[in-house]
């Protein structure tokens, strides 16, 4: 019998989230059962609860950084045992059969295959969409649960599932490392793990920011330089000078100043997900320099792992701020003013 366990869901588009119960899956034999411990908040969260992107189907459970312990596994389940430190990230399953899955790829699934943590149609539960951490309980397939070293505070550990592999994924695909000068625009979820990863990986890495309040930050994170982005003579100081800069800014905004920091065959990376489109990039800007404006999804399974394992050599993990479950409503209010340091995670011992 499939188990029911307590969640919090959005009912519709415009009320605050509120209590709910779910139904979860027994495991299969290739299932493994969490109780979820932890669960960050990230911004894709509030645009589906709050149909900000199309589809959402209500009620949602959103959350898809998500920390917890294996509490049963399916019989032919190698990798997990009762009792493991466990992750899901944003994806639970895939088509596992096209060449971006079997590369271990799944975010790029040519099939259009795979299936988000939440507010997918769930294969297992017909009729039922997929349902998030914002739950004490989940259960998913082995392949697409990580493995997460206990060292690392598993609090500050969750958000790596989103917003680590979100930054750590261009930073490794473009080659981030000594020698290279790589640029982190935006400090915010996804632009503190940027600098965090970016030095880590031993690049000279530099912070753009708005804000001369977030400096001092920039640097404590590991930023050799930080750059307030409206200072046109500050910028003008990096001209032509960048291997790769990561851009986690959300917001529509002008690209062009950056693409105009990077040398010859640079490339920015965007990894922000506007609502409004980001005005057209002057196309000059990018064929005096062969530069390149590129676009990355999260991370495959594998490389989620090997940023986990990175992290847990170099010690890494995020800023967060600990709330109770009843308390996302308001932190959805404050993440729309940036008013975190830098990731939200929901203690779920709140929802029991
Ligand atoms: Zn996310
Ligand atoms: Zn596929």
């Amino acid at each position: 019998m499939p188990r029911t366990v307590a969640a919090y869901a959005a009912f519709d588009k415009t009320s605050p989230l509120g209590p709910h119960t779910i139904t979860r899956r027994d495991p299969g034999p290739t299932d493994v059962q969490i109780d979820i411990r932890y669960c960050g908040v990230c911004h894709s969260d509030l645009h589906t609860a709050r149909s900000e992107w199309p589809g959402t189907v209500y009620p949602c459970v959103p959350g898809h950084e998500i920390l917890g312990t294996v509490t049963a596994v399916g019989d032919a389940v190698r990798k997990f045992r009762v009792g493991d430190t466990a992750a899901v990230g944003c994806l639970v399953d895939s088509c596992r059969e096209c060449d971006s899955c079997r590369s271990g790829l799944e975010q790029y699934c040519d099939n259009f295959g795979f299936v988000m943590t939440y507010n997918s149609p769930d294969a297992h539960l017909p009729g039922q969409m997929t349902y998030g951490g914002y739950s004490a309980g989940v259960t998913v397939t082995e392949d697409f649960v990580l493995k997460v070293d206990d060292s690392l505070d598993p609090a500050a550990a969750a958000p790596l599932l989103c917003a680590g592999i979100t930054t750590y994924s261009p930073l490794r695909h473009w080659g981030a490392g000594p020698g290279k000068k790589v640029g982190i625009v935006g400090l915010g979820g996804l632009g503190h793990m940027g600098v965090k990863f970016s030095h880590a990986l031993g690049a000279h890495t530099v912070l753009f920011t708005t804000s001369a309040g977030k400096v001092a930050d920039g640097h404590r994170l590991g930023a050799d330089e930080v750059v307030i982005s409206r200072d046109a003579d500050a910028m003008a100081k990096h001209g032509r000078s960048f291997d790769l800069i990561v851009n986690t800014v959300a917001a529509s905004h002008d690209l062009d100043p950056f693409i105009n920091l990077l040398e010859r065959d640079g490339t920015m990376v965007l990894v922000g997900a506007p609502e409004h489109a980001h005005p057209s990039p002057s196309v000059m800007g990018m064929i005096f320099g062969r530069r390149s404006i590129a676009g990355s999804l999260i991370g495959g399974l594998p490389e989620t792992q090997e940023m986990l394992d990175f992290c847990a050599a170099k010690g890494i993990v995020c800023d967060i701020e600990l709330i109770r479950m009843d308390q996302v409503n308001e932190a959805y209010e404050r993440m729309l003013k940036s008013d975190v340091k830098y990731r939200f995670v929901i203690d779920m011992s709140s929802l029991r």
